[in-house]
């Protein structure tokens, strides 16, 4: 199964998506990700987007595209994948429709108020980047993980003046996949909107 998780940064894609590859048995693939892993590990290419990602902004679709291409021409994708965080753009959902066909676009409903509860409270592992929240799915110790015990980290992109420019950049350029996959026949709406295994419910039901 190819599947795309498409929504706003905050609506749980992540979350969702770490339950999900474990029932359907499908890597995950978070372009946020794969970024911040080329980031810590000081690549040319995480040297490219660092400012980027700092400030909210999307990387060049050229970049992200030749990234993901490689990552899902790997072995472990050839039964499928949960794309999250890509496509953003029509360039890039183009691009993905000429690399194969997808099964659905899964489109996290929910409103903008939850949105920025969900991403002003969210913090991670810096090593495993397992995701938490303040207050929705608080670590046992405050500020640290669960199996590491490493000191939990906020994004920079997570603080007040990244979060409003994300938004943006969001009802810019990628709120028009809605209509896009919408025309395709692929889109499912789940409401995101409560827990994240009444959300997880939601999905497996309209999938
Ligand atoms: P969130 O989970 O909050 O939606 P992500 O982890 O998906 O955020 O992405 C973090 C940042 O990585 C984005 O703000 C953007 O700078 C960059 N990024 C991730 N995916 C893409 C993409 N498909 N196109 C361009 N930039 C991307
Ligand atoms: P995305 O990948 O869409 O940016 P995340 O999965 O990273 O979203 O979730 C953003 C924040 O909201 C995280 O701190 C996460 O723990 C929390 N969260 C995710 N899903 C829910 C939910 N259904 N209800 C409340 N909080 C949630």
């Amino acid at each position: 199964m190819k599947i795309v998780l498409l929504g706003p940064p905050g609506a749980g894609k992540g979350t969702l998506a770490v339950k999900a590859k474990e029932y359907y048995a499908i890597p995950h693939i978070s372009t946020g990700d794969l970024f911040r892993n080329n980031i810590k590990n000081e690549t040319e290419l995480g040297k490219k987007v660092k400012a980027i990602l700092a400030a909210g902004g999307l990387v060049p679709d050229s970049v992200t595209i030749d990234m993901v291409k490689n990552r899902i021409a790997e072995d472990d994708c050839k039964n499928g994948f949960i794309l999250d965080g890509f496509p953003r753009t029509i360039a890039q959902a183009e691009a993905l429709a000429e690399l194969c066909d997808l099964d659905a676009v899964v489109d996290f409903v929910v409103d903008n108020e939850d949105v920025i509860a969900r991403l002003s409270g969210r913090r991670m592992c810096p090593s495993t980047g397992r995701l938490y929240h303040i207050l929705f799915n608080p670590p046992k110790v405050e500020g640290k993980d669960d199996d590491t015990g490493e000191d939990l980290i906020q994004r920079d992109d997570d603080k007040p003046e990244a979060i409003s420019h994300r938004l943006e950049v969001y009802a810019e350029q990628t709120q028009p996949l809605i209509d896009y996959y919408k025309e395709k026949g692929l889109l499912v709406d789940i409401d995101a909107s409560g827990k994240p295994e009444d959300v997880f419910e939601n999905m497996k039901k309209s999938l």
